[in-house]
């Protein structure tokens, strides 16, 4: 079979020894002729597992003692309600840069007060609002770093006046980031640290328990810091999944050098999209998301999107109909996509060029 190129949006391509690791795994886990999925949580080679898991995250991102990472259940959705259970007691802010940011807002919205700080809805969410002003009497500030959807991205660490909430579903590992101005950092795996079935919380410790309601234990994350992420049985094979995902990040050089990596695939896709009279970019230039190209057909080509999308099929490209709430054509270019990928892409643009340039 020839190389398919995937360009999924999230569950989205993961390294290929981080799957060849795994279905070792699922055969025989550890040498004990158990299955990783018939294994107990509890036997010590599980816990192994969870140690490095959680050994990795802290040392690839550089996470202070202050900090401890827990893994979920319930993806990033389930940890919009986290956030406001677990912080909210008076008001909280919310940035509304698209669908998951505005999500997020409706969750606290249903357990207390929150405001909309800023908004770039009124663009279809194709910047990132600036120049606005965090009140100081918030409980917390939550931001969305990557807008999936719409190829924008907060790319610096904010100074906030309040704790700082990050859902960095689908830029996390990505970039350095300064753990410490966060209050808590959260997501879903399955954009860049992992396989679906897992989300993770990067929580500073001491700005927990400063709310007064009673949190249901579930969503307490006091209890998952306390049990180790093992309150109740973890994701198994997630986690295992992620694991096999860091060693590989470790492992072709940390963060610094998939950032590196990150950014020349991102500037070369969106060099093509820029230089191609068919294509055009909908994000605003300077918030453009390293993550996630999106992209639509030129004016006067308008009609020939159908038409892109099925060319690009026939060249093993996977997975970049843009999003229903934006249209077109949408790259997700993650940590396991690599460069190789991105310039099958940009080929596939520029034949198509040849055939239908006016
Ligand atoms: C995908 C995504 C989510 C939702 O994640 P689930 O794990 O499916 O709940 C939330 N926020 C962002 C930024 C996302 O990209």
């Amino acid at each position: 079979m020839s190389k398919i190129h995937v360009f999924n949006a999230g569950p989205c391509l993961l390294p290929q020894v981080a799957i060849d690791n795994t279905i070792e795994a699922l055969k025989d886990f550890k040498g004990t002729g158990v299955s990783l999925i018939s294994i107990s949580h509890r036997t010590p080679g599980w816990d192994e597992v969870m140690n490095e898991c959680r050994a990795l995250w802290k040392e690839i991102l550089n996470i202070p003692d202050t900090h401890e990472v827990v893994f979920l259940g319930g993806g990033a959705s389930l940890e919009f309600l986290y956030v406001a259970m677990n912080f909210l007691e008076k008001k909280a802010g919310y940035l509304d840069t698209g669908v998951w940011a505005k999500k997020a807002y409706k969750e606290a919205k249903g357990i207390g007060e929150a405001i909309c700080v800023a908004s770039s809805s009124d663009k279809n969410y194709s910047y990132i609002p600036k120049g606005y002003e965090i009140p100081s009497d918030l409980d917390y500030f939550h931001i969305t770093t990557n807008n999936t959807i719409y190829g924008t991205e907060i790319k610096e660490d904010i100074d906030c006046p309040v704790p700082l909430i990050a859902d960095m579903s689908s830029d996390i590992l990505s970039r350095r980031v300064d753990v410490s101005k966060y209050a808590l950092i959260y997501g879903g795996a399955q954009k860049n640290a992992g396989p679906a079935g897992v989300a993770f919380a990067i929580v500073r410790k001491d700005a927990l328990g400063k709310v007064s309601r009673y949190i249901p234990t579930m969503l307490d994350y006091r209890v998952h810091i306390d049990k180790l992420s093992m309150f109740n049985t973890p994701p198994v094979f997630s986690i295992f999944v992620m694991n096999e995902t860091l060693k590989w990040l470790k492992s072709i050089g940390g963060i610094d050098a998939i950032h590196e990596i990150n950014v020349k695939k991102a500037e070369s896709l969106y060099a093509e999209i820029d230089r191609n009279p068919l294509f055009k970019g909908t994000a605003a230039k300077e918030d453009r998301s390293i993550m996630n190209v999106c992209f639509v057909m030129n004016d006067g080509y308008e009609d020939l999107q159908d038409e892109f999308m099925k060319f690009s099929k026939s060249h093993n490209i996977v997975g970049i109909k843009g999003h229903r709430s934006v249209g077109g054509f949408r790259a997700s270019i993650y940590n396991a996509c690599t460069q190789e990928d991105v310039d099958a892409l940009i080929a596939c643009m520029q034949e198509f060029e040849t055939l239908h340039k006016k």
